[in-house]
């Protein structure tokens, strides 16, 4: 026996062993189709994983099994063809109101807020943040009511108004802006509530803002701040914000807040110092928080938004906004790169709510993912000013996938085949 020989038997019994190995601590492989779905041959984008190619996922029960280049077909039950579509994890919204109920005219526990599931898996997302419709109060109600019902994963800015988002006098009361009770709730239901949130407020007195400071201080979570803030300047909330701290409604042009924008269109630079200390800024679209006059000078300055958060309620969800998909085919159209528009629309998103379990393919990771078509043709993007900008390029959802069953399947393709009858 010579040595040529005997490097090839070493080896081929080194593979056997491992394979050995493998099949032991993993039972499923005994009896072939190891995983419930496989998404094959799309192009998977998973920024927190450096993924960036074409590429099989496959998921066994509600979570992401494996992801590799050309997993056998053979090795699943069902099998999605995705070839030219585009694989990411699902997408996830910081900023929606779905504290749905039967409150007539306000949004906490009411009808001017909408029921989630109504709403995000057809445009790719599975993960929605409620923006403090609900306060430490009203928290529980939302909990039973809401997201304990729902299939899609609702997680909660918690507004420093205990109520929520009850109107006026409520969301006026600081009697009711109580900064230990708030970050007490926030540690109690840690796995649902990420943040706290301020907004409509109408005085000139800073305590409302400083309390929810100091509850998102307490709880070591992010502050969320919304507009509705008429009497506090941009600069000096953005002063007070930590490094981490969310800020919505970037590119709007209202009566009630400076644009971000100066009267030549340049980004202001204290708009840019806060980015550079680490606020980060949310779209927030809504009814009347997008505005391309902002937008684009800005987008053209490189100051791409760090998450595509909609504003959904029951006001913005039939306007210009439509939803998370339209704003991100709005930036495609203004000439943000894919490459940094899928990271917004999950990685950097799960990690603004310090949530690095969400927004990506590892292993081990619940099975949220989007599977996107880009379609082309001409389209027609509106603002909250009616204003519309043409495009060549759409998202569409085709598939969303959330903990490992299928919840969204525009054109049926994971479904049987049947022949078209004849004419
Ligand atoms: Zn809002």
């Amino acid at each position: 026996m010579n040595n040529t020989n005997v490097k090839p038997r070493v080896l081929r019994f080194l593979i056997r062993l491992n394979c050995w190995l493998v099949t032991l601590s993993c039972p499923m492989l005994l009896f072939g189709q190891s995983y419930d779905l496989l998404i094959k041959g799309g192009h998977v984008i998973d920024p927190k994983n450096g993924r960036n190619g074409v590429m099989d996922v496959a998921v066994a029960g509600d979570t992401i099994a494996l992801v590799a280049a050309d997993i056998p077909a053979g090795d699943a039950k069902k099998v999605i063809d995705a070839n030219g579509l585009l694989v990411t994890p699902g997408l996830i919204n910081l900023h929606t109101h779905v504290f749905v109920g039967s409150e007539a005219g306000q949004f906490a526990n009411g009808i001017s807020s909408v029921s989630p599931d109504d709403f995000t898996f057809r445009s790719g997302i599975t993960t929605v943040v409620d923006a403090g419709t609900s306060g430490w109060r009203s928290f529980p109600l939302f909990k039973k009511q809401v997201i304990d019902q729902v299939q899609t994963r609702v997680l909660a800015f918690l507004n420093i108004a205990g109520a929520g988002m009850v109107g006026s006098p409520g969301e006026q009361d600081l009697q009711d802006m109580n900064a230990w009770l708030t970050s007490t709730r926030i540690r109690d239901y840690s796995d649902v509530i990420v943040g706290v949130k301020i907004g409509h407020y109408l005085g000139t007195d800073w305590t409302p803002f400083d309390r929810a400071l100091e509850a998102a201080s307490l709880a070591g979570v992010p502050l969320f701040v919304e507009c509705h803030l008429p009497e506090y300047t941009l600069e000096d909330q953005l002063k007070k914000m930590r490094p981490g701290d969310i800020i919505t409604h970037t590119y709007e042009q209202v009566s009630e807040r400076m644009p971000i924008t100066d009267e030549q269109g340049k980004v202001r630079p204290f708009v840019l110092e806060a980015r550079k200390r680490g606020i980060l800024f949310d779209v927030g679209h809504g009814g009347a928080g997008f505005w391309f006059n902002q937008a684009i000078p800005a987008v053209q300055q490189g100051f791409y938004p760090d998450a595509f958060g909609m504003d959904l309620h029951r006001f913005s969800m039939n306007s210009g906004m439509k939803d998370m998909l339209n704003i991100m085919s709005k930036f495609l159209a203004m000439g943000m790169p894919l490459d940094e528009i899928i990271p917004a629309a999950t990685w950097r998103a799960a990690e603004a709510i310090k949530r690095d379990d969400l927004g990506n393919l590892d292993v081990g990771a619940p099975a949220d993912i989007a599977v996107l078509r880009i379609r082309e043709g001409d389209f027609g993007f509106m603002d909250s000013g009616r204003e519309t900008l043409k495009g060549t390029r759409k998202f569409e959802a085709e598939i969303t996938v959330r903990a490992g069953r299928i919840v969204w399947d525009l054109n049926g393709i994971s479904g049987k085949w049947i022949d078209t009858p004849a004419n």
